[in-house]
């Protein structure tokens, strides 16, 4: 089949990225005569790249770190919602006009949503204050949370967070034992949203802290691995979630954003899940 349209992923580096080994086989089971690629981007090459996406055979393209903030200045429009995130991981190419949405949010809600249906949640705990703990916060506030508690390395980030992210129900606390433990008490849901994870021995609080959540508490690692902390909560029976489905959720959406189609979601999990699985 003649490739007629191109996207890819932007993002400094790109080469680990998991987009195009889920994004093709998607194009490809529809039969959309399309290529996504890995669009490596150092920051000064940015303008030059998103310009390049006005091309009429560019459909539209992912966005990563470092870029995800940076991205808003050079687009037509960005949505409200990736507006409040601070945060734009995907450009639609539409007439003409680039337009940047976040897909996080809800592929983080839907993963939550699949992983605890009947779950009455309340109180979360989220461990970072970068892009993805923003997105995280959001989706939680639109699954109705009552309070969200954000604890980082640099409080002031996590104030930030949170003042940005204001009217949601957001509360700010330390990595402290003192702050921390009385925190994972009252938790339904305990959120890694820190880099910490990608390699052994390397987790976002001490393990022992973990025997603090209530028995019936979900886990997140928004890595998507088996990291060291979901582990040391499954042998303390709690129940785990990675950051895989949420990466399948997020890329499903932003198919839909740029085809106008469903994606075919089964497809890429399933290509999510290989491409995993040959790395590790
Ligand atoms: P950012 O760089 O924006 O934020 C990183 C966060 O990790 C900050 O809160 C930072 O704290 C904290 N951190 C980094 N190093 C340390 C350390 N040594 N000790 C304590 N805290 C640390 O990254 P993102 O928010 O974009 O991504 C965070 C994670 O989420 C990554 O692992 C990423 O791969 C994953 N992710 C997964 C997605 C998915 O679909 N599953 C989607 C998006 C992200 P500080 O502010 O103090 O520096």
């Amino acid at each position: 089949m003649t490739k007629r349209f191109r996207l890819g992923v932007i993002g400094d580096p790109v080469a680990h990225s998991l987009s195009p080994t889920m994004q093709q086989p998607a194009f490809d089971a529809l039969g959309i005569p399309a290529v996504y690629e890995l669009w490596p981007t150092p920051a000064r090459e940015l303008p030059a790249r998103i310009m390049a996406l006005r091309d009429p055979d560019v459909l539209g393209a992912s966005v990563t770190v470092p870029h995800k903030q940076a991205v808003m200045d050079y687009l037509d429009e960005v949505t409200p919602l990736a507006r409040r995130a601070g945060a734009v991981n995907t450009v639609i190419h539409r007439d003409g006009q680039l337009i940047g949405d976040n897909t996080d949010i809800e592929g983080f809600a839907t993963s939550l949503i699949e992983a605890c249906p009947n779950a009455r949640v309340r109180y979360a705990l989220i461990l970072g204050a970068g892009g993805a703990a923003r997105a995280v916060a959001l989706a939680l506030e639109a699954l109705g949370l009552t309070r969200i508690v954000v604890a980082n390395r640099s409080v002031e980030r996590a104030q930030a967070l949170a003042a940005d992210l204001e009217p949601a129900p957001i509360a700010v606390t330390s990595l402290d034992e003192r702050d921390l433990v009385p925190e994972l008490r009252r938790s339904s849901i305990l959120i890694n949203a820190t880099s910490l994870g990608w390699h052994p021995g390397e987790t976002p609080l001490p393990l022992e802290w973990l025997g603090a959540l209530p028995a019936n508490a979900l886990v997140v690692d928004l890595t998507y691995r088996d990291t060291d902390l979901l582990v040391a909560a499954r042998e303390r029976g709690l129940r785990t979630l990675d950051g895989l489905p949420m990466l399948v959720y997020q890329g499903a959406k932003a198919f839909q954003l740029w085809t106008g189609r469903e994606a075919p979601l089964a497809v890429m999990l399933k290509a999510a899940r290989q491409a995993r699985a040959a790395r590790s």
